[in-house]
């Protein structure tokens, strides 16, 4: 694994990434996405450091290495994102960083930490899929998280909706008519047979797929 790369091979990587989730592989759209002017010889030396490949049509993708490298990249991109959202409270706008610089707020040995801390976040706040971690696949990385979603929480336990994973837009508009919002408290009623939570006065029934786009701060786990 490379340590350090230039920002601008971390931008092509990135927008090479970000466009084959839009299912293209047009070098077009890559230098339209990228933040960076992306040159014949920017594209040559990814290439010759083994990230990307190109055919003869103008087409550019990943290798594996570009992929896993890539992948990182755009993982501390979209936790920082869910960091400034999620705990600094901010708008992507308030923070005043660039939308290129991210990636630079999380070191690379506390990524596993933030996502563990965020409850293993699946979506950015722009709804882009954030790639999983080692973390994300460990079961009891989850016990120790301060963000979870509610289907984690106990029966009983109280907790502020830290944010609505945003995979569902009229979803979130539903639930937040329902006074889901961030900063609400809640409290898990019921799990079985059905997921019934406490938000203010109202009680609201929730199937589980929708209970897990739920995430919340929970209180200290002390008292369990
Ligand atoms: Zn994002
Ligand atoms: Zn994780």
């Amino acid at each position: 694994m490379h340590n350090w790369l230039s920002q601008d091979i971390v931008e092509v990587l990135e927008s090479v990434w970000a466009n084959e989730e839009r299912g293209s592989s047009a070098v077009e759209e890559i230098s339209q996405e990228a933040k960076t002017e992306v040159t014949e010889d920017l594209l040559a030396e990814c290439e010759r450091e083994g990230y990307l490949t190109r055919n003869g049509g103008g087409e550019i993708r990943l290798t594996a290495l570009g992929r896993q490298t890539a992948g990182e990249i755009i993982r501390r991109h979209r936790l920082a994102e869910r960091l400034v959202v999620d705990v600094l409270g901010m708008t992507l706008e308030e923070s005043e960083a660039d939308a290129c610089e991210f990636e630079h707020f999380l070191a690379q040995g506390v990524t596993s930490a933030i996502c563990t801390l965020l409850g293993h976040p699946r979506f950015c706040p722009h709804n882009h899929p954030i790639p999983e971690g080692e973390c994300c696949r460990q079961i009891e990385a989850q016990v120790n998280s301060l963000v979870a979603s509610i289907d984690r929480l106990e029966v009983g336990e109280e907790a502020k909706v830290a944010y609505v994973s945003a995979s569902n837009f009229p979803r979130i508009r539903k639930l937040s008519s329902f006074g889901i919002t961030p900063g609400v408290p809640i409290k898990v009623k019921q799990k079985f047979p059905s997921f019934v939570i406490q938000c203010d006065e109202t009680q609201i029934a929730l199937e589980n797929d929708i209970a897990r786009d739920i995430y919340v701060w929970r209180k200290s786990n002390d008292n369990q």
